[in-house]
């Protein structure tokens, strides 16, 4: 798209899941791209720990990935997931379908499996380079240029771009640096819960339903497991840190899961849940805003630099591959002009990317607790209904989330009408039973 003297130049911070994504994109539009990652290359380790073994994939991030032409790749070794299926304290299992009207699901994919996938797709393009051991140490947003520092030889060097974006994760060092200029807002919120994971191992096939979301959902925490391609779980449990540290003892342990999720002793097995629980402290959740995400006319943040959220809509990533659509629509909106660009994104990405970090703390009470209520289930069962008869109109909000590109935003204010419109029906029926009720008294009064 562009002739070879005026190719825009970009530098990329991470090569995490957006950094990698980002850098498709901006290959694809003729940019130069270089990519420093601070790690070694983890298409040559043979095992990364992660912080969670395997992710939902949903339609903002397949969508992102259609664009660079690995959509059905990442797919091909996905699990399709289509619903949750909810454990009871007694073992009982209930499912509750993600979208019966559309049978559309989201997908479990493997973390580091995804991650090799993206690094490599960016091979696809002669002109990504990416440097690994390559820490990014210092922003001049004066000077336009980032210093880095090569982690093997020690070596410290500047670079200059007409891009540079930070996709350097939840503690970003652009975004440390972007906090020093004035007017920078930043907020951030960790949780009083953390978690922990333990895993199902392989075995001659899944042991539970694969193509579900499991939870045990109770109360105040929760576990949820998602299947692997060799038929192992990630289990993750979300519980309060104070929770955690009464788990000091194997007996505790092994008690607390067999009086709270009996059914998931024998498939984790009881030494792993001890030896998890003991050997392991649980890590923090936090949840990250700030605006803008730019700084002068060629610095911005994308995925968790910009908007780290709590896991609990499995949007973290989505929302991030996401960020990368969006610069892209907008760069060939404004025809290349980075700086008008990022401005631009910065309006139209902090208000979304705000409303999904709210969505995600919500989510955690739903996921928790509100699944096993009557209302909730009252009211998602009224909201499918609606959904089948009028589904151009009547969108549910988990719908508008995982399988729409609706702003998120919109998904909130569509959420909110959505209730104005159930409350007011509700009002109306109450009115005329009420107003039958009165009728039918006084005539009776009356005779
Ligand atoms: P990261 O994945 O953190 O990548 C940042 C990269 O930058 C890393 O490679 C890092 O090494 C590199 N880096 C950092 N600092 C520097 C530096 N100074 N110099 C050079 N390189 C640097 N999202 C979903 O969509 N679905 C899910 O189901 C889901 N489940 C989750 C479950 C858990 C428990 C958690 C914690 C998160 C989950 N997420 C999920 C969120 C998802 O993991 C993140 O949103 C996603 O990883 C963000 O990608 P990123 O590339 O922005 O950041």
């Amino acid at each position: 798209k562009m002739s070879d003297n005026n190719r825009k130049k970009v530098v990329i911070i991470g090569s995490g899941l957006v950094g990698s994504v980002c850098a498709c994109f901006m290959a694809k539009r003729g940019y130069d791209v270089e990519v420093f990652e601070r790690r070694d290359d983890i298409r040559a380790a043979v095992e990364v720990k992660g912080r969670s073994i395997n992710l939902a994939l949903s339609h903002r991030g397949r969508k992102a990935l259609n664009s660079i032409g690995i959509e059905d790749d990442v797919l091909e070794s996905a699990i399709p997931m289509k619903g949750r299926l909810l454990h009871s304290a007694k073992g009982e299992l209930k499912r509750v379908v993600y979208d019966p009207t559309f049978n559309q699901c989201i997908f479990s994919v493997g973390r580091n499996y995804l991650n090799k996938k993206l690094i490599q797709a960016t091979t696809n393009f002669p002109n990504v380079k990416i440097y690994f051991n390559h820490l990014l140490t210092r922003s001049n947003f004066e000077e336009g240029s980032v210093t880095l520092i090569n982690l093997k030889t020690c070596e410290e060097f500047k670079r200059n771009a007409d891009l540079i974006i930070g996709a350097d994760g939840a503690y970003s060092k652009l975004r440390l640096a972007m906090q020093q200029t004035p007017q920078f807002q930043y907020s951030q919120q960790y949780i009083e819960h953390g978690y922990l994971e333990l895993s199902i191992r392989p075995q001659m096939g899944h042991k539970m339903e694969p193509n579900n979301l499991h939870i045990w959902p109770r109360g105040k925490f929760m576990m949820i497991a998602l299947p692997n391609q060799d038929s192992s779980w990630t289990v993750t449990i979300f519980m309060p840190f104070e929770k955690f540290e009464n788990l000091s003892t194997p007996k505790k342990v092994l008690k607390f899961f067999q009086d709270t999720f009996p059914d998931s002793v024998d498939l984790i097995g009881e030494n792993d849940i001890v030896d998890t629980f003991l050997k392991n402290r649980p890590s923090e959740l936090v949840s990250i805003k700030c605006s803008p995400y730019h700084i002068g006319g060629k610095f911005l943040i994308i995925g968790d630099a910009a908007h780290a959220m709590v896991p609990f809509y499995g949007q973290g990533m989505n929302a991030g591959f996401e960020d990368c659509s969006l610069l892209d629509d907008l760069l060939e909106k404004n025809r290349n002009d980075i700086a008008k660009t990022i401005q631009e994104y910065s309006k139209v990405r902090v208000k979304n990317a705000h409303a999904i970090c709210d969505l995600a703390m919500y989510n955690y009470v739903e996921m928790r607790d509100l699944v096993n209520r009557i209302g909730f289930q009252w009211r998602k069962s009224i909201d499918h209904l609606l959904f089948r008869s009028f589904p151009n109109k009547w969108i549910p909000l988990y719908n508008s989330v995982s399988f729409s590109t609706m702003e998120y935003n919109q998904c909130v204010c569509n959420r909110k009408w959505q209730d104005r419109v159930i409350y007011k029906i509700v009002m109306t029926i109450g009115i005329i039973i009420g107003t039958i009720v009165i009728i039918f008294f006084k005539s009776f009064i009356y005779k």
